[in-house]
């Protein structure tokens, strides 16, 4: 059976996947959501004895119902090889009393690596399906890991350009040097005086400009998002919480039917969305530990039914974290209305208006699934030296607030059930900030490449190839402007003026 997606604002026919991701956005500036949570059709213990490319086809079939056999498992066999330093994709380690789903052993060492590794494919697949003659600018807004994850993913992928906005002061030095010393005669990456709500809020409205689309198609282009907007980012993430819960099932971890909770460190509300999705599907997922920052927006709205991002921005240590307006969160807020398409819009129209929303007491009702934990820059610090210090497993600083954040519920509710925390970025991405937690004194004055290398002795975790590339190679891409400036920006760059 066809499973199809519409707008969480509703105003438009429903469309088939490869429609949906070659869009991104609906056009009434909606989310595309499926009509219904498909069920696994295999069993626990089928799934228990499978790579993560055989689970990967297991989950996406029954999402992406419009792809044949044979283009699915070319899209997943093209993204889950080589360019993951580990056969197994997204090993599990277990450190203290939790599971470290270590989602951060692709191109660019973060888990924006695990759809974006792919989305090219089932993008480029989606075109040829529905007969595309234009080329597809993929446009997208990042706090740091998505934008890398997107370049490296589209880089000289032919019929498509892909043009990233980055927060010019509120990535990490690394995430940043990555980033524009982007390869590919198709990639441009360009620096905004603003932060990432702001990149964000741009590059939606670029996306609602009927005139300029009009004008792209004239020209041969079309916009498409690799945000997690995009349905297609979020389907294959579903996959890693599947295979965690086997994989645990195959090493005997748990048993068949064990419920486990999931910790999550969130920023745009994709990773635990996925998570959510899984356990529609079939997952005995109990509890989904929504982590947050000092930028406390979700911690607030599980607590008490509203969303209120009328508060300062605050750059902390996990800057794929400094997000006050979480996207992908209206995607659960559509389905706890009751995939009430007016009841979504009224209140994220409230939330564009006024900057906040309260959600109705029967919507509270049904976010028993989750809870919101947080931890302040002093936690998060104090978490990746005190793991360090008695297993001499480094974290990052996401996955450290995911695990204070698990640390906290667990003192709340006395609640012993196993756990998977989603690990998002390897600590070499982030190697001042984890080293400065570590010993200040000691590493406070060396330089982003004398850390690596410290990294390297104090973890013997092997530098990681992305890293090794970055050390010298040229910066490519200098553009800076203002947020009011990216319509004319992204012309300039397609030659549509
Ligand atoms: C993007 C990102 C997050 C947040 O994930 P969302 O899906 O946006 O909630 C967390 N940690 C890291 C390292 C990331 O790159």
């Amino acid at each position: 059976m066809e499973l199809l997606y519409r707008s969480t604002r509703g105003a438009k026919e429903p469309v088939t996947a490869s429609k949906a991701i070659l869009q991104g956005l609906a056009e009434d500036g909606g989310l595309f959501v499926p009509d219904s949570i498909p069920k696994l059709t295999c069993s626990m213990e089928q799934l228990a004895g499978m790579t993560y490319q055989e689970t990967a086809y297991e989950v996406m079939k029954l999402f992406l119902t419009d792809y044949t056999e044979e283009e699915l498992k070319y899209c997943i066999n093209s993204a889950y090889d080589k360019k993951f330093d580990t056969d197994v994709i997204a090993p599990l380690a277990k450190v203290e009393d939790a599971y470290y789903l270590e989602l951060f052993h692709g191109a660019t060492i973060a888990f924006k690596d695990m759809a974006l590794s792919i989305l090219p494919y089932l993008m480029t697949t989606a075109a040829k399906k529905n007969q595309v003659k234009n080329d597809i600018v993929i446009l997208t807004a990042t706090s740091g890991d998505t934008g890398k994850a997107a370049l490296a993913g589209f880089a000289d992928v032919p019929g498509t350009k892909i043009i990233v906005f980055y927060p010019k002061n509120g990535v990490s030095p690394i995430q940043e040097k990555q980033m524009v010393t982007q390869k590919g005669d198709n990639t441009f990456v360009v620096g905004i005086h603003g932060n990432f709500d702001d990149a964000q809020s741009g590059v939606k409205a670029i996306f609602g400009n009927k005139e300029l689309a009009k004008e792209l198609d004239q020209a041969g282009y079309q916009f498409s998002s690799a945000n997690s907007i995009n349905i297609g980012r979020l389907v294959p993430q579903i996959v890693y919480y599947v295979y965690a819960y086997a994989k645990l099932l195959e090493s005997g971890e748990i048993k068949d039917g064990e419920t486990i909770n999931v910790t999550v460190p969130t920023g745009n509300f994709g990773n635990i969305l996925a998570a959510y999705y899984a356990k529609q599907m079939g997952i005995p997922i109990g509890k989904l530990i929504c982590a947050s920052n000092d930028n406390k927006v979700l911690y607030d709205f599980f607590r008490t039914g509203e969303y209120d991002r009328n508060r300062p921005f605050i750059l902390t240590t996990s800057p794929s974290m400094d997000i006050l307006i979480s996207s992908n969160l209206e995607r659960l807020i559509y389905r706890i209305a009751g995939a009430d398409a007016s009841k979504d819009q009224e209140l994220m129209k409230a939330l564009s208006e006024q900057g906040k929303y309260e959600i109705t007491d029967k919507m509270r009702a049904q976010l028993h699934d989750f809870c919101g934990y947080y931890a302040s820059e002093d936690e998060t610090a104090k978490k990746i030296a005190k793991v360090y210090g008695d297993t001499g497993y480094v974290l990052d600083p996401h996955t450290a607030v995911a695990s204070c954040a698990y640390e906290k519920y667990v003192a709340d509710t006395k609640d012993k059930t196993k756990t998977v925390i989603a690990s998002t970025a390897s600590p070499y991405k982030f190697t001042r900030s984890v080293m400065e937690a570590i010993d200040k004194e000691k590493y406070g004055s060396m330089s982003d490449f004398d850390l690596v290398d410290e990294l390297n002795k104090i973890s013997g975790v092997d530098v990681p190839n992305a890293i090794e590339e970055i050390r010298t190679a040229p910066v490519r891409h200098k553009t800076v402007c203002d947020a009011a400036d990216m319509e004319q920006t992204v012309k300039t760059f397609l030659g549509v003026e």
